[in-house]
């Protein structure tokens, strides 16, 4: 069975890769940390269409956590492998940094990018033994251009950024790729305070893209006619900046 594992897959962009994924045959494990409902929800999305899936609840900021639920998972699972990681669970705490608390500080750069570190080195050993393997961070338009009120974010999306082509360059020969994925303003829970009328006279395609239009692009990058591109940042924002 070949597997897929998808963080912040309850809700938003990540559900909308989880269906993508499942509709393009892989067996899908749902990461979420909390709302086990709309965990649900996307499961129930994926075995409407005849696909197959899972929950694997875990805090991606946590690097107990990972050991313990997805190391565990896949100690249980030897016959199947993850070809597929979509790092994409990701939290944003605006604020101008003469106000900004560590704790604002703390929390992003662990949700957002010492994730990628844990939850990517758990399946690395894997991909690396078999020959094979897609790597997809979901980035940001703000760990690219730099957004005021988010120094955290920006920080830390930039962050991934740049640990994508190191980590392309270590696992190329190998048969892995790793790319990153810079959305601009997607209409999620994530923005659902920011006014779309309001923003989209700065959006040369005029509105806010959709989850699916992502998903997409993550399908794109993991099809296997997609093994040269690899390092990559492909900025998905209508048009905004790349
Ligand atoms: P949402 O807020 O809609 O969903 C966030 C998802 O991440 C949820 O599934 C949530 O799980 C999960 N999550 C949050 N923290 C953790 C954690 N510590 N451990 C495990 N899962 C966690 O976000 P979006 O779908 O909008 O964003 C997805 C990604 O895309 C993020 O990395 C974000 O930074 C990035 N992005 C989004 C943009 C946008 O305009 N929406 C623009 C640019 C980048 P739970 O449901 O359990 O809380």
């Amino acid at each position: 069975m070949k597997c897929a594992l998808v963080t912040g897959g309850s809700r938003g962009i990540g559900r909308a890769i989880c269906i993508k994924l499942a509709a393009l045959g892989y067996h899908v494990l749902i990461n979420f940390k909390s709302n086990q409902t709309e965990a649900e929800q996307t499961l129930k999305f994926i075995q409407d269409k005849n696909g197959t899936g899972e929950l694997l609840a875990f805090d991606v900021s946590d690097r107990r956590a990972i050991t313990e639920s997805l190391g565990g998972w896949m100690t249980r699972h030897p016959e199947n492998t993850i070809e597929v990681l979509v790092n994409n669970a990701g939290i944003k705490e605006d604020v101008l940094m003469m106000w900004m608390k560590d704790e604002q500080w703390d929390s992003v750069m662990r949700t957002n990018l010492d994730s990628f570190f844990y939850v990517t080195r758990q399946v690395l050993t894997e991909m690396l033994m078999k020959r094979n393997g897609r790597i997809v961070n979901i980035v940001s338009l703000s760990g690219l251009k730099g957004l005021p009120g988010q120094t955290n974010y920006s920080a830390a999306k930039g962050g991934v950024i740049a640990a994508t082509k190191a980590l392309a360059q270590e696992v190329g020969r190998r048969g892995i790729t790793v790319n990153a994925v810079a959305p601009g303003f997607i209409k999620t829970d994530m923005t659902e305070n920011i006014s779309e009328k309001e923003m989209k006279a700065i959006i040369p395609v005029n509105r806010f893209g959709t989850p699916e239009e992502v998903a997409h692009l993550v399908a794109f990058l993991v099809s296997p006619e997609s093994g040269y591109i690899t390092g990559e940042v492909i900025s998905i924002n209508g048009g905004m900046y790349s």
